[in-house]
């Protein structure tokens, strides 16, 4: 369906084909540039209260049934009379009211972006204020990740290749291949597309190229380029040293520490400067100026430019080890001064993808690797190259990865070095392959744990919990102590007779964002599976039994596999059902 609307984009309204896209992807430009809506969900009801003359209160109430802010603009339109009807919005002029937001700051920037809102608002018809409203709230809903938008691009530009003056045969050009010929045809140049947009993640340079030059010419046109972050490659995840071993068969590989830390590509540009992207693109430049400053230090002088591939980790100076990933994410994220700097890091460079202007992705990871050595030096608890080994002996890969885990780490990384070893961006590719802990042996055992308060479900679980808050029993306080938020793992059916069965308890009503929307009867116990138990500053259960100093004050919940990390250290789960009913112990 989407392909079809493209196609029909392409031929009557080329110029609109980028809109559509950054419309139906729910963006405003690249995630490096960094432009937000900056538009709070009580900022976007003040909005919708404002053009419909209906009351905040109303509004709020109606939000909560629903799940979906967009669904309630949609019916508070029909109630709407006005004079005159403003012009029918067209795609450009919805996306650029969307960039000006953005663009927005300053003291009375609120007022004039609800008043840009209020503006689209009126001029909605249909269910035009559904999507407007979700698209604004961030959450457009229309079962569209970034793959299949990219993949029906690319089908339309195959089926209705921009640029011709459209004889009936041009607008289908796969016509006279057969269904399987055309299927791969469309796949070839999909890959391509995607090859070409996991090195250049930007639409604003994409498009132009395939609208005037055709798709075949991404490649000359779309480079791997210093200063524009690229995708990152990703790893599968395996059960244990034996499924590696059948995987890669004959192939030589390596093994690396996978370190628990943020991904950090390091970009040293032709002019000397150094820009850090997060793994989803995002510019994490002022977050690291302690790595920028020692990245000059550690290369070598025939290193002009490059792209490397690396895992920033908290590093204790003092006692020279790593620490846990929740303490890493204590750091600042923006603007941060190196003299205020508390969190030391290390950089674990495992790869570089891009030197002195040569792309090195279609180089195998053994050329790669080298290039790295030869290119940078090492600096203790700085700049370290990953550690690894190149064994296929099981007994001595089983050995390092439970050396990895006393070292702090979350497991290996088991990558290709010669055949299959290519960076792979665009397709999924089974050369990286994970070993963690998790999978190899779990927490041993499931927890016993009290459902104490519920979330209310937005989207596709309005109207029943969308998650819960779950606590263990503490006999020697009495008190419940929060453990986790539990929010997958539920089949529709369970959801529905949670609903039914958990009833809130009116006096534990609070009403602020961070704790449950409702505290429940304390009266149902579940068994949790999970795969790590980690200790958290915010999560209260045997809080201070094992350590006093993780307590931070900018906490974050940080969702791992199947739960949130919980703190719970102690394995007392027992659940009573005597208990005393104020003192109910909880964290954000
Ligand atoms: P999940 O949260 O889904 O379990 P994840 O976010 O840790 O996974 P994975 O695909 O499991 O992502 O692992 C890839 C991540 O591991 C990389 O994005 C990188 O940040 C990190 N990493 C740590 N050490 C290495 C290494 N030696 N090579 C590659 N990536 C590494």
């Amino acid at each position: 369906t989407l392909s079809n609307l493209l196609r029909s984009v392409i031929i009557l309204s080329p110029e609109d084909l980028l809109c559509c896209v950054y419309l139906c992807l729910n963006q405003l430009g690249p995630a490096y540039m960094g432009l937000e809506l900056g538009v709070g969900e009580t900022v976007l009801m003040k909005a919708v209260a404002q053009a419909t003359g209906r009351q905040l209160d109303k509004i709020k109430a109606e939000a909560a049934e629903k799940g979906d802010l967009g669904l309630v603009a949609e019916s508070s339109r029909n109630n709407q009379r006005i004079m005159f009807q403003p012009a029918n919005l067209i795609a450009g002029g919805v996306f650029n009211k969307l960039k000006d937001i953005g663009n927005m700051s300053g003291n009375s920037a609120m007022n004039k972006k609800i008043d840009i809102i209020k503006g689209l608002f009126v001029a909605c018809r249909f269910s035009e204020a559904r999507y407007i409203v979700r698209s604004l709230a961030g959450k457009l809903r229309i079962g569209l990740a970034e793959q299949s938008v990219l993949s029906a691009l690319s089908q339309a530009v195959c089926l209705s290749p921009p640029g011709q003056d459209f004889p009936p045969a041009v607008i289908d050009a796969g016509k006279g291949m057969s269904a399987e010929k055309q299927k791969a045809w469309i796949e070839e140049k999909s890959l391509l597309l995607k090859q070409t947009y996991c090195e250049m993640p930007n639409y604003d340079v994409i498009i132009p190229v395939i609208l005037k030059e055709g798709i075949d010419e991404l490649p000359n046109h779309c480079k791997l380029t210093p200063g524009v972050p690229l995708r990152p490659m990703l790893a599968h995840p395996t059960k244990g040293v034996g499924e590696v071993m059948k995987r890669f068969d004959e192939a030589a590989f390596t093994c690396e520490y996978k370190y628990d830390g943020e991904r950090a590509q390091i970009h040293i540009l032709e002019n000397g400067e150094v820009r850090i992207f997060s793994r989803n693109q995002e510019d994490n430049t002022t977050k690291y100026p302690d790595i920028i400053s020692r990245i000059h230090t550690v290369k070598n002088e025939s290193v002009i430019s490059c792209v490397l591939d690396t895992e920033a980790v908290a590093w204790d100076r003092e006692k020279k080890q790593i620490q846990p990933f929740q303490v890493l994410i204590t750091r600042k994220r923006k603007d941060v001064a190196a003299a205020d700097i508390k969190v030391q890091v290390c950089v674990y460079a495992f790869d570089l993808l891009y030197l002195n202007g040569e792309s090195l992705v279609k180089q195998p990871l053994s050329c790669r690797r080298a290039l790295l050595k030869k290119s940078f030096q090492e600096k203790e608890g700085e700049f370290v190259f990953a550690r690894a080994i190149d064994s296929d002996n099981t007994d001595a890969i089983a050995e390092f990865l439970e050396q990895s885990v006393r070292d702090s780490c979350e497991g290996l990384m088991v990558k290709t070095l010669e055949k299959d070893a290519t960076y792979e961006i665009a397709k999924r590719s089974h050369n990286w392959l994970k070993l963690k802990k998790d999978y190899l042996d779990g927490v041993g055992d499931t927890m016993d744990l009290c459902v104490i308060g519920a979330y209310l479900g937005k989207g596709k679980r309005a109207g029943t919990y969308g998650g819960f808050l779950l606590a263990c029993y503490d006999e020697d306080n009495e008190e419940f102590q929060s453990v986790c938020k539990i929010g997958t793992g539920f089949k529709d059916e369970d959801l529905e007779q949670h609903y039914k069965f958990l009833k809130p308890r009116p006096y534990y009503r609070v009403d602020q964002s961070t704790e449950p929307d409702l505290w429940l009867d304390a009266v149902q116990v579940w068994e949790v599976k999970c795969a790590d138990l980690s200790l958290s500053p915010i999560y209260k259960a045997g809080m201070g039994l094992v350590s006093t100093t993780l307590v931070c004050p900018l906490a974050v919940i940080v969702h791992k596999n199947f739960m949130s990390s919980g703190a719970a250290v102690h394995k007392s789960y027992s659940y009573q059902h005597s208990y005393s009913e104020t003192l109910c112990r909880y964290g954000p």
